[in-house]
């Protein structure tokens, strides 16, 4: 058994801190730090104001890691393209799964779409942003689909990584054509 296997069944014995563990190894509290980081990077435990605890089924659910509505992607919030309905919201993972999924929504349901500009960060709403559709940029899915406020901002990303600039209903249909064949076209706009 190496060591984060074991802090993990101290932990489970009632170890609730670095001291405590670093003790009962004999290493420095350097060492056992290291070591609950990565535990907690891996999910497997939590460090509350300084304690230690086990992971449980009730700490996911109240986590609620949203995922794509599309593609079931874990959703990465820079990158979210969200639909307010009246009753509830819909979430995709990028604009590509974004434009996507409008289609499917009924459009009298939606009241808002939100999005986030890719390079400033700030939130814009889907409609009035701008999309540079099939780029060779891939933040996420494929073929790319990337929200900006500006027209001028989405021109300069599209000079430096190709792809097409669109409007968000050139982009619903963009993305579409471009899932359908596959490879890189010429948008008609
Ligand atoms: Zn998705
Ligand atoms: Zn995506």
């Amino acid at each position: 058994m190496d060591r984060k296997e074991k802090i993990v069944e101290l932990i489970n014995q009632g170890y609730d801190n670095v001291k405590a563990l670093s003790q009962y190894f004999g290493v420095s509290l350097m060492t056992i730090y290291r070591d609950v980081r990565e535990l907690e990077k891996e999910g497997k435990i939590i460090r509350k104001h300084g304690e230690l605890r086990l992971r449980t089924q009730e700490d996911l659910k109240e986590e609620k890691i949203d995922t794509c509505a599309y593609c079931t992607k874990a959703v990465d919030r820079r990158l979210e393209f969200i639909y307010h309905l009246k009753n509830r919201k819909v979430k995709a993972c990028c604009a590509h799964c974004g434009l996507l999924l409008y289609k499917d929504i009924k459009e009298d349901e939606v009241e808002a779409c939100m999005t986030w500009d890719f390079i400033t960060g700030n939130p814009i709403s889907c409609y009035s942003a701008w999309y540079v559709i099939g780029s060779s940029a891939l933040p996420c899915c494929s073929p790319s689909a990337i929200a900006f406020a500006s027209r001028e901002d989405a021109e300069k990303f599209a000079k430096g990584f190709g792809g097409v600039v669109t409007d968000f209903e050139k982009g619903v249909e963009g993305i579409r054509e471009l899932m359908k064949r596959g490879q890189r076209v010429d948008i008609k706009l």
